[in-house]
């Protein structure tokens, strides 16, 4: 070996030992990060809110809610439960969210009538436009894209985590708004996180624009702050503890 390569290897061979030791002996607290402090927030028991949630319905009344046009939201509130009135339309929250996790809690009849998509239809739509879609999909095909946690027309679940039908289910969704420049184009696509009865159905999928039926998405500017709406799908499906956290 030629004198210069050795001197090469020598000084490679101290410096990974000089390396080597400061890990073994340095300081620990220089990769200690104390700012900022999480602030506290007291957990509840499962499926509960925490401390810092904004109640959304906890079986009382529907003080948080109207109906599309502005009115009283038109649905029944009973024994706790929020039951959707057929034919009576949506309902909105009053309070506009951007960026939240949000859980429902929803069930579809156990009377079962129908199939497919006629079969237990609600949904959730985070912004008044973006559905996750409530469905009893309990032995009920019908297209993928279209069942029980779909992000609807545009994600299919991983998997069918359904309840049978007459059984209380779970949401529990993290939502990313979009962001628009200002000439109105999209700058950063929505995201979304769901489980579905604690079981991860969509894992940070991008939307592609509103759940629209027919037809190709495409994003239209909206405010950074609009209302949760629930669906009136011709069906009594119903709704109790849900509650959202603003993020
Ligand atoms: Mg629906």
């Amino acid at each position: 070996m030629s004198k210069s390569r050795t001197v090469v290897l020598i000084a490679i061979l101290t410096l990974s030992t000089v390396s080597a030791l400061a890990q073994d002996q340095g300081d620990p607290t220089l990769t200690e990060v104390w700012e900022p402090e999480p602030p506290i927030v007291i957990p509840n028991a499962s499926g509960g809110p925490p401390s810092d949630a904004v109640i959304l319905f906890d079986g009382s009344d529907l003080s948080a809610w109207q109906s599309r046009s502005g009115g009283a939201p038109p649905w029944k509130v009973s024994d706790g439960v929020l039951t959707v009135l057929p034919d009576t339309g949506d309902i909105v929250t009053k309070q506009g969210f951007g960026n939240v996790q949000l859980h429902v809690e929803w069930r579809t009849p156990s009377v079962v009538t129908g199939g497919g998509q006629d079969r237990g239809n609600s949904g959730v739509y985070l912004m008044s436009r973006y559905e996750v879609q409530v469905l009893d999909s309990y032995e009920n095909r019908t297209y993928s894209n279209g069942q029980a946690g779909s992000i609807y027309k545009q994600h299919i679940p991983l998997v069918n985590a359904s309840r049978a039908p007459g059984a209380w289910q779970t949401y529990d969704i993290i939502f990313r708004a979009p962001r628009f420049h200002v000439d109105g184009t999209i700058a950063q696509p929505a995201t979304i996180t769901v489980l579905h009865n604690g079981v991860l159905i969509q894992n940070h999928v991008v939307l592609q624009g509103p759940s629209i039926f027919i037809g190709q998405p495409e994003y239209e500017t909206h405010r950074p702050m609009e209302p949760l709406l629930l669906q009136e799908h011709d069906h009594p499906v119903s709704y109790r503890n849900i509650w959202i956290r603003e993020l």
